[in-house]
């Protein structure tokens, strides 16, 4: 098998299974082999029925009171068992599992591992595995992969998916021999294995370090591909009249920040330069790149250039369109957007008005790359939180024009050492201070007997007409269940709020049209209370909300955390940052209690560089932080480091080669 072949090939995947796999981008054998595990867990010991708490995965060892017995349940079949250990009692149910029955002997001690549920005094679990002591004995002695799952896909499926393709898929290995030695890496192939199937601690910890390396490689490459395009040509969208920007600035309520003028003069001088601009823009939340965007745009319409904005996602694309059509109608400058809900009259007519030249700016999504789409004249492409698009696409967009300067907008703050490293080949401006007036966002860290306190504090603010965000990291019950997740989490607030609160939900498995229609309801406060995934995390402005609670905010990185704080605290009131802690452990807090203290991204960025530094292998990654897919910026800098000392020892041509090697090999691997 290949690795380009799809995965309906792999032994056990049929078309209905594939589908699911669809829903996480797993597409072909290669894909598969790449979904890397998150992180991983070590079975713990264990523990008694007394000693479950609500809500956490545990497991209890016991023995069966009476013979396991099938029951219906609606229209789902149910199995329900009881056991006892020495502490109580505790009910087991599984659902649509009938073979479960074989394996439930009476009188022989088993073990159950699963999420505890307490009411009252009733203690159960539901859906747990079953274990012999042996086999959890040996269980305890090595790690478990954790997935990204979806509903109907389980992490057994998954792990005999992989293994299956594991052993039947041909793996090219592009790394040049001379490299492998000198840094000791694990062959390609060994590398899966070894992060998939971890028999070893140190070998996948190895593994860990070698594909760290290569999507480093990839990623540093990708870069010296982009600037190298950049610097055979000249400029040749000079843009030196600024009536416009003027105007806008004298038209905005608020004078620029010290930090915006300065990033602002950087870019007027790299548009007036010899070669094209290719920088980055690395900006704190809310520290005002939109209107930075907004002012190199005008100065291109003025020239009579086209210019582009392209956004991660629909709802800020018609964010930053509503407010650019604002500014620039007085100047009779006209703004296109280009998203993927449009209806295709609706889209025919603003690609007809894109190559008239009646809309010189144009903002959208991913709908901007396709082929229907031409530019007259497009001289500068703007990239708002640069880290959701692919080398590829942006690629595709450069082509559109001859050259055309391109602004990367980032918010994601890393340290500058490490900024420096990944981002070497561009020039980079820093926007790192805040719009004096506002007031600071109230952050507490607090575990989960604080909800009903919480709740209470949701619910009066909302009676003020206020709004909340509540970020859950799933999106729906699965086998990953430690998490919370938006459906059952939005039941639950609406039977306790009742009916005079409206609560809303919203995550990436959404379509577009319905994602819009819940967003444009929040922001006209038709919902008060909205249950979301991070999908909110970049860039939404919606200045009446003024609390935002995060559940599991263990599962989160810090800047991840500080960029879901940004979505509060845009307006006159005070917000509040409610971080919900799943568990128990001190060091979580003392990781979380850095965002009490630090108000700034990159600070906080630090932080976490010094709090997790090289290290912590095997927790769960947090999402949110850089979306490299094995690589963590701040736990693997230094294979970061390696893979900047090697790329810097290759020649252009060599470079250029690699990297063409690279892409061949792996293409939706390269994705930044
Ligand atoms: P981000 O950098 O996170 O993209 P935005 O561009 O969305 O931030 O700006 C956040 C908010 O700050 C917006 O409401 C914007 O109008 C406001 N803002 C931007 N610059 C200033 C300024 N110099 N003074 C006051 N408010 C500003
Ligand atoms: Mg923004």
């Amino acid at each position: 098998m290949k690795i380009t072949d799809s995965v309906i090939k792999v032994k056990g995947i049929g078309q209905k299974s594939a589908k699911l796999y669809e829903k996480l981008d797993i597409r072909t054998v290669g894909d598969l082999l790449c979904h890397f595990p998150r992180g991983y867990e070590r079975y713990d010991m264990p523990v008694l029925v007394s000693q479950t708490e609500d809500g956490t995965v545990r497991t209890v060892e016991g023995i069966l009171t009476a013979a396991a017995k099938p029951v219906a349940a609606g229209s789902r079949r149910m199995i329900v068992a009881r056991i006892r250990d020495i502490s109580g009692e505790m009910d087991l149910r599984w659902f649509n599992s009938p073979f479960v029955l074989k394996q439930l002997p009476l009188g022989r001690k088993l073990l159950f591992r699963g999420k505890i549920s307490r009411k009252g005094r009733s203690v159960s679990m539901v859906q747990p595995e079953i274990y012999t002591e042996d086999a959890y004995r040996a269980r305890m002695r090595s790690l478990r992969p954790v997935y990204s799952l979806t509903a109907g896909l389980s992490h057994n499926a998954i792990a005999k998916a992989v293994s299956e393709a594991l052993a039947v898929t041909e793996i090219p290995d592009s790394m040049p021999q001379s490299i492998r030695r000198k840094r000791g890496f694990l062959k390609l192939e060994d590398a899966y294995r070894a992060i998939h199937c971890p028999e070893d601690e140190s070998v996948t910890k190895e593994a860990i370090k070698r594909l760290s390396y290569d999507e480093f490689t990839r990623f540093l490459l990708s870069m010296r591909h982009l600037k190298a395009g950049i610097l055979r040509e000249p400029n040749s969208f000079l843009m030196e009249k600024h009536t416009v920007a003027d105007g806008i600035l004298a038209a905005l309520p608020y004078e620029l920040t010290a930090a915006q003028k300065r990033v602002l003069a950087e870019i007027i001088k790299d548009l007036c330069g010899a070669y094209p601009m290719q920088r980055l823009l690395q900006g704190d939340v809310g520290s005002g790149k939109t209107v930075i965007a907004l002012l190199a745009l005008a100065m291109c319409a003025e020239e009579g250039i086209s210019g582009c904005l392209m956004a991660p996602t629909e709802v800020l694309a018609r964010q930053h369109f509503a407010f650019f059509t604002k500014m620039l109608a007085p100047f009779g400058i006209g703004v296109a957007l280009l998203v993927g809900s449009q209806t295709k009259t609706e889209r025919k007519r603003m690609e007809e008005g894109i190559v008239s030249g009646e809309y010189p700016i144009v903002i959208g999504t991913h709908a901007l790359f396709q082929d229907s789409v031409e530019f007259p004249k497009l001289g500068l492409v703007i990239v708002d939180e640069q880290h959701r698009f692919g080398v590829k696409q942006r690629e595709q967009l450069m082509r559109k024009g001859e050259m055309p300067h391109l602004l990367i907008m980032s918010a994601t703050p890393i340290p500058r050492t490490l900024a420096m490293m990944l981002y070497g080949d561009m020039d980079i401006s820093l926007l790192d201070e805040q719009p004096a007036e506002r007031l600071p966002v109230k952050t507490c860290v607090v575990d989960r007997s604080y909800r009903p306190t919480a709740y209470r504090f949701i619910k009066e603010h909302a009676a003020k007409g206020e709004q909340t965000y509540v970020i859950c990291p799933l999106i729906e019950e699965s086998e990953d269940s430690e998490g919370e997740n938006v459906t059952d989490y939005a039941r639950k607030l609406r039977e306790e709020f009742g009916d005079e609160i409206t609560v809303g939900t919203l995550h990436g498995q959404m379509n577009g049209k319905d994602k819009n229609a819940i967003l444009s309801d929040f922001a006209e406060g038709k919902i008060s209370v909205l249950v979301s995934t991070t999908v909110v995390e970049v860039g939404i402005n919606v200045p009446n909300a003024t609390i935002i609670m995060v559940e599991n905010a263990e599962r989160f990185g810090l800047s991840a955390l500080h960029q879901l704080r940004g979505r509060v605290g845009r307006g006159a009131k005070q917000s509040y940052c409610i971080l919900m802690q799943g568990n128990e452990s001190e060091e979580t807090k003392e990781r979380l209690s850095v965002l009490l203290r630090a108000r700034n991204g990159f600070a906080i960025a630090e932080e976490d560089l010094k709090l997790r530094g090289p290290g912590d292998f095997f927790g769960i990654r947090q999402s949110g932080d850089m979306d490299f897919a094995v690589a963590d910026i701040i736990r693997d800098a230094d294979m970061l480091a390696a893979a900047k000392e090697d790329t810097a020892l290759l020649s252009d041509e060599e470079a250029e080669e690699r990297f063409h090697l690279l892409v061949a090999e792996r293409d939706s691997l390269v994705v930044y």
